[in-house]
């Protein structure tokens, strides 16, 4: 059978890869059954403290109050497993914010965009995307910027692998016509920026990895990796799953 993807709007991001890298059955299930992806207290606490960062940003917020305003004005009960939980991650963000206004009140970048979307082209495919922000310093170099809110802080190889920063990159380059001189994921929960740089040629692989999934993905190919259930977002409603619960 088909999936229908003759049509025009088909399009690939960082996030369908991911999803198809992780399991080719979950890009089924996400983007072509429309299953959600169950929501969880880090799921919504990521999407509150990005709007929140946004907002700020856009409304060219100057101090902590107005930051806090943005704050509460983003932020939603949904996702959390109780009243305790949800209250222990509005004080987690409420200090990650403090710190970060801390940092940002004595840098001396200049934000260009805050969540910056585009929609060019891979190859032909349309590849779609945001980035988080993009700054530009007093001597006109430029950084790209991914936040994270997980706890969790990555190592540099990590940091140095990941393939969305790889595309982002190449967005910058031939969307925007700039080469980043800086790419950074700051991990917002202990208010740490680790940087790393992507040459030609790991931009040209990620680009070619791109364009690999897009072309499994419409040739149908939705085979299930059972290696990975245990940490599947679908692990107890999806048909293939190897899963099951310790009793
Ligand atoms: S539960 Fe397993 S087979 Fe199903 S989508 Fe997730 S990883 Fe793939």
């Amino acid at each position: 059978m088909k999936y229908g993807f003759d049509r025009e709007d088909f399009k690939i991001s960082y996030s369908r890869i991911n999803a198809y890298l992780f399991c080719p059955y979950k890009y089924k299930l996400i983007y072509i059954d429309n299953q959600y992806v169950p929501l969880n207290a880090d799921i919504t606490f990521g999407q509150i403290i990005h709007k929140t960062l946004e907002k700020y940003h856009s409304r060219g917020g100057k101090n902590m109050p107005q930051l806090s305003e943005c704050y509460d004005e983003s932020w939603e009960n949904k996702g959390f497993a109780s009243p305790q939980q949800n209250f222990e991650y509005y004080r987690r963000g409420t200090a990650m914010l403090e710190n970060y206004f801390k940092s940002f009140s004595v840098s001396n970048v200049k934000i260009l965009y805050t969540e910056k979307s585009f929609d060019a082209n891979i190859g032909k495919y349309r590849f779609i995307g945001i980035i988080d922000r993009i700054d530009e310093y007093p001597d006109g170099t430029k950084e790209i910027m991914d936040y994270k809110t997980h706890i969790k802080i990555w190592d540099s190889q990590r940091v140095d692998k990941d393939l969305q920063l790889t595309l982002y990159a190449y967005a910058c380059k031939n969307i925007f016509g700039f080469t980043p001189d800086k790419i950074s994921v700051y991990f917002l929960s202990d208010n740490i920026k680790i940087y790393t740089k992507r040459s030609n040629k790991e931009i040209e692989d990620g680009v070619n990895l791109a364009l690999e999934t897009a072309g499994k993905i419409t040739g149908d190919d939705f085979e299930p990796d059972t290696s990975k259930c245990a940490n599947c977002d679908f692990k107890l409603k999806c048909k293939n799953s190897s899963y099951t619960e310790n009793v």
